[in-house]
């Protein structure tokens, strides 16, 4: 193997190798912005039970203070009853008080539904609010342990990066402009081996002379078709 193909080999290897490390930083990026979101949308659905539940609580109270009203018309017509100067009107006032007792049972009945239904959800509430509060530090360690693994990531990218650096000055300063306008095509697959007589980028079949010009030459060659740079890689 020439001395420029096992450059241009470890420079494949190591552009797959910082390709994967970015892939998995992305890959961790992502399970952070997932856990974010998870959290986000847990919280907002409790938020929103405990707001319907306040909702109930004040209709609650409102029904409470009718009750309270009629309690003291009550009171005023039991007083009325009392001073009735015949029996016609105390008939009148009995059948007042019947009428407002009835209606007071029946908000009565209303209320107490009502309030056992809120302190179902206030009870079911506090337990979401544990949730919610488990939640959380479960996030912040998950996010505590992608950052972690983010970070190892981005130093073995940097190690890797100079490793290349290391490899494009032994290629050659001219090397580096020309393989940077062919990465911008193709990236990854800018440097590729031969597999099979042909071109590990477009598949097209080479000649034997370029083959053979690869296996010797001491600067880079390309592929005719794509324009790729071309390395073989030794028979085992
Ligand atoms: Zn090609």
């Amino acid at each position: 193997m020439s001395k420029i193909c096992e450059l241009l080999s470890q420079l494949a290897s190591a552009n797959r190798a910082i390709a994967s490390e970015n892939e998995a930083i992305e890959n961790y990026q992502t399970k952070i912005s997932m856990a974010e979101q998870e959290l986000v949308t847990k919280t907002t659905k409790i938020e929103k039970q405990k707001d319907a539940n306040k909702l109930k609580r004040r209709e609650a109270q409102k029904l409470e203070g009718e009750i309270s009203a009629l309690d003291k018309k009550i009171g005023d017509a039991t007083a009325n009853q009392s001073q009735a100067s015949n029996n016609d009107d105390y008939a009148t006032w009995t059948k007042r008080i019947a009428e407002y007792k009835e209606k007071v049972a029946e908000i009565e009945d209303n209320v107490l539904e009502m309030l056992e239904i809120c302190d179902q959800n206030e009870s079911q509430q506090n337990e979401l609010d544990q949730q919610i509060a488990n939640l959380k530090q479960e996030t912040t360690i998950k996010k505590e342990d992608y950052l972690s693994s983010i970070e190892a990531a981005k130093e073995r990218k940097a190690d890797l990066i100079s490793r290349r650096d290391a490899i494009f000055s032994q290629l050659g300063g001219s090397f580096k402009s020309f393989y940077d306008r062919l990465y911008a095509k193709y990236g990854e697959t800018t440097v590729v081996p031969i597999k099979k007589e042909s071109c590990g980028g477009c598949y097209m079949k080479l000649t034997i002379d370029l083959i053979a010009q690869v296996r010797t030459s001491e600067d880079p060659i390309t592929c005719k078709s794509c324009n790729r740079v071309l390395y073989t890689v030794p028979l085992k």
